[in-house]
């Protein structure tokens, strides 16, 4: 029986792929994390795909709250950062010390992130971050993207959002995000 590992998920595209992979070597249980998400029906939109996306993978789904006070009191400082910044540093931060939390809640060791998939995101930032707070916490990050090649995983995900239909967004998630210019996931 393979090891529990606990996959912060953020949306249906991005977890797509990364439970395929995360599924030939470990039992991975989905927790979507998100207060970052808006506005609320946004939220919905992309919870719902991670509920399919749980379904047609059969693994497990855990929700979190939708937090947005702790998010907005953390991040709004921030809220002038271009993407990719400080407030998007301690936006991942956020989203994964609550999933190591929920992690040693449940007793599971291991942790991971799907964010370390979308091509609009720096996969060696959340790794430091995983490992940080991994290690502050007593548990292990799994990066699911090391020693894989990021473009054919995602152009796998891609493959599979399409064929399976899940919702996909046009920005990041925050109110920040919601700009012209801005990253798409
Ligand atoms: S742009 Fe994305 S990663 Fe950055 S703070 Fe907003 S939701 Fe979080």
């Amino acid at each position: 029986m393979s090891e529990k590992l606990l996959m912060h998920t953020c949306c249906a595209i991005c977890a797509s792929e990364v439970t395929v992979a995360m599924k030939a070597g470990y039992d991975p249980i989905a927790f979507f994390s998100n207060p970052n998400i808006y506005p609320e029906d946004e939220y919905i939109r992309r919870r719902d795909a991670m509920r399919l996306s749980a379904k047609k993978n059969d693994i497990l789904l855990f929700e979190d709250h939708y937090d947005r006070n702790d998010w907005l009191k953390n991040t709004s400082p921030f809220a002038n950062e271009p993407e990719g910044g400080k407030r998007c540093a301690l936006c991942f931060a956020l989203r994964l010390r609550r999933t190591a939390d929920f992690a040693a809640k449940k007793g599971i060791n291991k942790f991971t992130t799907t964010l370390s998939a979308s091509p609009y995101k720096d996969e060696v930032l959340i790794r430091e971050i995983g490992r940080k707070i991994a290690e502050e916490k007593g548990l292990i990050f799994i990066d699911p993207i090391i020693g894989r090649d990021k473009k054919t995983a995602w152009d796998q995900a891609m493959k599979m959002t399409r064929e399976e239909g899940y919702y996909r967004q046009r920005y990041c998630g925050c109110e920040y995000s919601i700009r012209p210019s801005a990253n798409k996931g």
